[in-house]
C-alpha cells in the first residue's frame, strides 16, 4: 500500500478520534493533511501535536484564535468557516477525505471531496439521506470513489458482487443476482421497554446505547430508530436499491453488521465486534487490509444471535423514514432536518421523547411532496423544515 493522505472531517468527534486510532497504528501507511473540530478545541490542538497536520479547520473566528494561540510553535496552520472545510477537503495533496461531520453540516465538505475525485470515506449518512441523488452524480462526474464508513453499509459493500463497484457497471441489483439487502439494527435501549412507560424516557437513557459508543445526536437516533431510518435512506443512494429491496431486521447482539440475499438463497454477511474500527480500517485500507486494533470476535463466547422484526408502533420514526423516502423529491432532507432539531429539543428536555416522532411526523404532513431540481431547492427545504420543527417545538414545550 502506498502513502495515503488524509483528511478528517470531524476529527474530534467519536468517528474522528476512532479514525485517529486507526491511523496512528500505521504510520508508514497514512499521512495526515488536515483535520477538523467545532467546540473541543483542546482536543483538536492535542491531536495536532500528535499527528503534524498541515491544516487544522474551526467553523468560528473565536475557536481559531483560541486554536491557533494552543498551536503557537508549530508547523499547523489555523484556517476558519465552511469554506476552509471544502479547501481541505478538496486539496489536490489529499487523496482521501473521511467525512465524519455530524448533520447537515457535513454536506458541503462531503461535495467538495466527491467533486475533487477523492477517495470519500463518508460517515456524515445525513449527505446521502439530504442530498443522495446529487452526492451520487458528483461521485460518478469526478470519479471518485465511495466507501462507507455506517457498520451497516460498510457490512453490504464487503457483502456485494465487487462487480457492483466498478465503474459502468448498471446499477442493477437483480442483474448482480442480488435479491435484496438486510439492514440489521440493534434495536436500542428501549426495544423491550414496555410501551407505555416510552413517555418517561430522559436524554440520558436514550444516550446509553447498549453495544455502541457514539456522538449524541445518533446515540439519540438509534433509539427511536431514526437512525435506521436514516440507513435506509442512505442505502437507496449508495446501493441503488429500491425501498422494497431494504429490508430491516432487529438484531441485539450487533455482531452481524447487515447482509445480502442473492438470487440463489444465499445470504453473505460480514461480522465483528461492535468496534466502529473495523469499517474505518476497512474503509483506509480498501482492497488491502490492515490491523484495525479490535477484539478478535469470539463466537463461541457470544453464544447467540437473534433476530426479529421491527415493532412500528415502538419505533414510529422507522416508518415516518420510509414514508419520505416513498414521497422522494424534497422530503427526506425536511425529515433530516426536522429530526436534528427535534432530537437537539430533547436533549436540552424541551421536548419529552414522544413528541420526537409525533413533531417529525407533522412537520412532514404541511412540507413534503416538492420535488428537488437542485441544491439550493434541498437547502429551502432543510431551512423550511427546521422553522417549522421550531414552531411546533416551541408550541409544544413547557
Ligand atoms: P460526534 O458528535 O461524536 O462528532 C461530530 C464531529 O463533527 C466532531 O468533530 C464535531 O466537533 C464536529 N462538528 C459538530 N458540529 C459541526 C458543525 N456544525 N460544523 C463542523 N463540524 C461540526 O459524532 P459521531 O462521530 O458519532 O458521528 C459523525 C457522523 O458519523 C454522523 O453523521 C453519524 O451519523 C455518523 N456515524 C457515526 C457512527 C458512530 O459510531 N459514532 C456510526 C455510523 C455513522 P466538536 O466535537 O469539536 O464540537
Ligand atoms: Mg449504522
Amino acid at each position: 500500500m502506498t502513502m495515503q493522505s488524509l483528511t478528517v472531517l470531524g476529527a474530534t468527534g467519536s468517528i474522528g478520534v476512532n479514525t485517529l486510532d486507526v491511523v496512528a497504528r500505521h504510520p508508514e501507511k497514512f499521512r495526515v493533511i488536515a483535520l477538523s473540530g467545532q467546540n473541543q478545541i483542546e482536543k483538536l490542538a492535542q491531536q495536532c501535536r500528535q499527528f503534524h497536520p498541515r491544516y487544522a479547520v474551526v467553523l468560528d473566528a473565536a475557536k481559531a484564535q483560541a486554536l491557533q494561540a494552543l498551536l503557537a510553535g508549530t508547523d499547523t496552520e489555523v484556517l476558519v468557516g465552511m469554506e476552509a472545510l471544502e479547501f481541505v477537503a478538496s486539496l489536490p495533496e489529499v487523496d482521501s477525505v473521511m467525512a465524519a461531520i455530524v448533520g447537515a453540516a457535513g454536506l458541503r465538505p462531503a461535495l467538495a471531496a466527491a467533486r475533487t475525485g477523492k477517495r470519500v470515506l463518508l460517515a456524515n449518512k445525513e449527505t446521502l439521506v439530504m442530498a443522495g441523488q446529487f452526492f451520487m452524480q458528483a461521485v460518478r462526474d469526478h470519479n471518485a470513489t465511495l466507501l462507507p464508513i455506517d457498520s451497516e453499509h460498510n457490512a453490504i459493500f464487503q457483502s456485494m458482487p465487487a462487480a457492483y463497484f466498478q465503474r459502468n457497471n448498471n446499477g442493477d441489483l437483480k442483474a448482480h443476482g442480488v435479491r435484496r439487502i438486510l439492514l440489521t439494527a440493534s434495536g436500542g435501549p428501549f426495544r423491550t421497554r414496555e410501551l407505555d412507560t416510552l413517555k418517561d424516557i430522559t436524554p440520558e437513557q436514550a444516550i446509553a446505547h447498549p453495544n455502541w459508543v457514539m456522538g449524541k445526536k445518533i446515540s439519540v437516533d438509534s433509539a427511536t430508530m431514526m437512525n435506521k431510518g436514516l440507513e435506509v435512506i442512505e442505502a437507496r443512494w449508495l446501493f441503488n436499491a429500491r425501498p422494497e429491496q431494504i429490508e430491516v431486521v432487529i438484531h441485539p447482539q450487533s455482531i452481524v453488521h447487515s447482509m445480502v440475499e442473492y438470487l440463489d438463497g444465499s445470504v453473505l454477511a460480514q461480522l465483528s465486534n461492535p468496534d466502529m474500527r473495523t469499517p474505518i480500517a476497512h474503509s483506509l485500507a480498501y482492497p488491502e487490509r490492515i490491523e484495525a486494533g479490535v477484539n478478535w470476535l469470539d463466537l463461541a463466547k457470544i453464544g447467540t444471535l437473534t433476530f426479529e422484526a421491527p415493532d412500528l408502533r415502538r419505533f414510529p420514526c422507522l416508518g415516518l423514514a420510509y414514508q419520505a423516502l416513498a414521497a422522494g423529491g424534497a422530503a427526506p432532507a425536511i425529515l433530516n432536518a426536522a429530526n436534528e432539531e427535534v432530537v437537539a429539543a430533547f436533549l436540552d428536555r424541551r421536548i419529552p421523547y414522544l413528541a420526537i416522532a409525533e413533531t417529525l411526523d407533522a412537520v412532514l404532513q404541511r412540507l413534503a411532496g416538492q420535488p428537488v431540481e437542485s441544491l439550493e431547492d434541498l437547502m429551502t427545504a432543510d431551512a423550511a423544515a427546521r422553522a417549522t420543527a421550531q414552531q411546533l417545538i416551541t408550541a409544544s414545550s413547557v
